[in-house]
């Protein structure tokens, strides 16, 4: 019986991949691969590999999780090292529930090798502080997209000091600027549409709520950064934004290090 490596792929730069990654790359029988991961990221696959595609993309559907959850299990019982190597971390938006669960109830040995997610790899290529910390004390990582089994997006947990990014956005930026308004986010709120991160192809808007719906649609991947520090300006534009919201504390006292009262 062989071992399943869940393996992050990191957001694009293959320079990001973790040493152990690389290693496991290097030695693999069999790399199953979503679609996201790039070729720079697969010219790492060991020569000898079967490289396997079962991901999903612009609809078109190649497996299902199931199928690919059956695959893990029966390729591990005639190989050594099967790679399972997902976009970013594997443990962020990427079923991994559903596999190790697989795993766990074939009794197949597995282990994973976490990845830079994409809000990190975003962030960094924007240059913005996820936790500045005179403006920032959370981050929520979350998604709009119906596909999910979960609950939606808990809007209670947003704070004006939470940090809010958004993984598959989709195209449609006034639906997602329509939702970020009703869920009482000032329209002023910078927000910053990062595409392909850490890629040649990386493109970066920095707008806000109120402008989203006019920006120009960026290819996919894109996700989006909501929050007083999406922007290259921070301090200066959002001094005000929260002042008025009830329960909320002034963001003067937060930069000047006054203590932040929780959200009542
Ligand atoms: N496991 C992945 C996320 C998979 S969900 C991770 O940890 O990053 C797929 C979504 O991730 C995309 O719709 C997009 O919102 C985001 N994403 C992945 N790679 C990206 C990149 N290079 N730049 C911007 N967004 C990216």
């Amino acid at each position: 019986m062989g071992k399943v490596y869940l393996v992050g792929a990191g957001p694009g730069d293959p320079e990001l991949l973790t040493l152990k990654a690389v290693r496991i790359l290097a030695c693999a029988n069999i790399v199953l691969h979503d679609s996201l991961v790039s070729g720079e990221v697969l010219a790492r696959v060991s020569a000898g590999s079967n490289i396997i595609d079962v991901g999903k993309r612009c609809g078109r559907k190649l497996l299902t999780q199931d199928e690919i959850n059956s695959l893990l299990v029966s390729y591990a019982a005639s190989n050594e090292v099967v790679v399972r190597l997902k976009g970013g971390d594997p443990l962020i938006f990427g079923r991994a529930g559903e596999e190790l669960e697989a795993l766990r109830e074939a009794g197949v040995e597995f282990e994973i090798v976490p990845g830079i997610t994409a809000a990190i790899g975003a962030a960094a290529a924007a240059g913005i502080s996820l936790t500045d910390r005179r403006i920032a004390s959370q981050i929520l990582f979350s998604t709009f997209s119906r596909r999910s089994d979960a609950d939606a997006m808990d809007w209670g947990a947003v704070t004006p000091a939470t940090t809010l990014v958004l993984y598959m956005p989709g195209p449609d930026y006034g639906g997602v600027a329509q939702r970020l308004r009703e869920a009482g986010l000032p329209s002023e709120l910078p927000c910053v549409i990062v595409s392909n991160a850490t890629s040649s192809q990386q493109q970066i808007r920095w707008t806000t709520v109120a402008t989203l719906a006019h920006e120009e649609k960026l290819p996919a991947p894109a996700l989006l950064i909501v929050g007083r520090v999406a922007t290259q300006r921070a301090q200066e534009i959002t001094a005000n934004f929260w002042a008025e919201r009830e329960g909320f504390v002034a963001p003067a006292e937060i930069y000047s290090g006054g203590v932040e009262r929780p959200v009542s």
